[in-house]
């Protein structure tokens, strides 16, 4: 069985008012119970409670008073299992709710406990929708976001991926401007910069705190996507690595060759390389790995571990790859031979441009 967790936001699950957007959940719902019977767990981690609260108490802003926000959560959850427990009923499946604080994730007892009861139920195919014990966390203590729960809970579980659904399309290169970068092979001191930028009115922990959640997530050997949570019968083309809406990040706890196996999915990589027919042969007949000295061209912006395309001079897409050079290296290290590279970049030990385990031919 594969484990998958989704992390909802609030901006996603709440229709305004204190109502649910139960459309959303059913629809979910419908996704997860085709997951289930191909072989893939679900667990939930469902944000809502406090937004939901607010609503019903007819609440415009979050309460300065910490208590009548506890209180919220209060409110809140109990509408929000009742939906989760209604839609899941709709398609067969049963909910089981599983509230924590940060004590469970920092003492290894409790933390035991946490994965032993979740995996109770996720074996007996019950869906548990976790969410942080907000009406009684210490606002000092208590996590405030869920992004790093979810992170933290699919490392003692063992999670294969983690979704996180919000109001956000995903991490963009610019916070207005920019355009969605669909896979991260791994996150560069570059993609923490990016997340600075982007802001969300609704996400409590916004951008930064879901590549906080990414990095830990991925270092545990969890694959993550952050994107759309608008159309959630998507689910599945995200599981699959279709035409999905968002970012995805690769698991680096993986062996390289391994993680090959994700580049294909993504369709527009940073950057291109256009390649000579002999390296060509080289990469697509022999296994090789590309050396910079058959590349003919290169454009678009990149970063030094970004995925890039591979083409050929007809201009055909032949391989996805993550290079281990930036743009502006590449510049430098383009046409010339293994020897000169390895003077000209002298912290490099190798002089390939991308390691035939980083090579994924299309
Ligand atoms: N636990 C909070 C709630 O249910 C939400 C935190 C978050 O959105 O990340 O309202």
């Amino acid at each position: 069985m594969k484990k998958i967790i989704i992390k909802l936001g609030t901006g996603i699950l709440s229709a305004g008012k204190g109502n649910v957007r139960t459309d959303r959940m059913e629809q979910l719902a419908q996704s997860i119970a085709i997951l289930l019977k191909e072989g893939t767990q679900t667990i939930i981690v469902s944000s809502g409670a406090v937004g939901l609260g607010m609503g019903k108490l007819g609440l415009d802003e979050r309460p300065k008073d910490l208590s009548l926000s506890r209180a919220c959560a209060s409110i809140g959850q109990c509408r929000l299992m009742n939906a989760w427990s209604d839609s899941l009923e709709k398609v067969g499946l049963v909910a089981s709710q599983v509230l924590l604080t940060r004590d469970d994730f920092e003492n290894k007892k409790r933390s035991q406990k946490v994965e032993e009861t979740l995996n109770t139920l996720v074996d007996r195919q019950i869906i548990p929708i976790v969410n942080e014990n907000d009406s009684v966390s210490d606002e000092e203590i208590k996590f405030g976001d869920n992004d790093v729960l979810s992170a933290l809970l699919a490392t003692i579980v063992k999670a294969d991926f983690l979704i996180m659904l919000s109001t956000v399309k995903g991490l963009m290169t610019h916070p207005t401007s920019g355009s969605l970068i669909p896979y991260v092979a791994e996150i560069t001191p570059s993609i923490d910069a990016m997340a600075k930028g982007t802001h969300s009115p609704t996400a409590v922990g916004g951008m930064v705190t879901k590549i906080e959640a990414a990095k830990i997530a991925c270092r545990a050997g969890c694959a993550v996507f952050i994107g759309s949570g608008e159309n959630p019968s998507l689910l599945g083309n995200i599981i699959n690595g279709d035409d999905a809406q968002g970012t995805f990040f690769a698991p680096s706890g993986l062996k390289l060759a391994e993680r090959k196996k994700w580049l294909p999915f993504f369709p527009s990589p940073n950057g291109t390389l256009t390649v000579e027919h002999e390296t060509i042969d080289a990469i697509m007949e022999k296994g090789d790995s590309l050396l910079a000295k058959g590349i003919l061209s290169i454009t678009g912006e990149f970063e030094k571990a970004d995925v890039v395309e591979i083409k050929n001079p007809e201009n055909e897409i032949i391989a996805h790859g993550i290079t281990r050079f930036s743009k502006n290296e590449l510049l430098r290290a383009q046409g010339k031979q293994n020897e000169e590279i390895l003077v000209l970049f002298a912290g490099k030990n190798r002089p390939e441009v991308i390691h035939r385990d980083h090579l994924a031919p299309l």
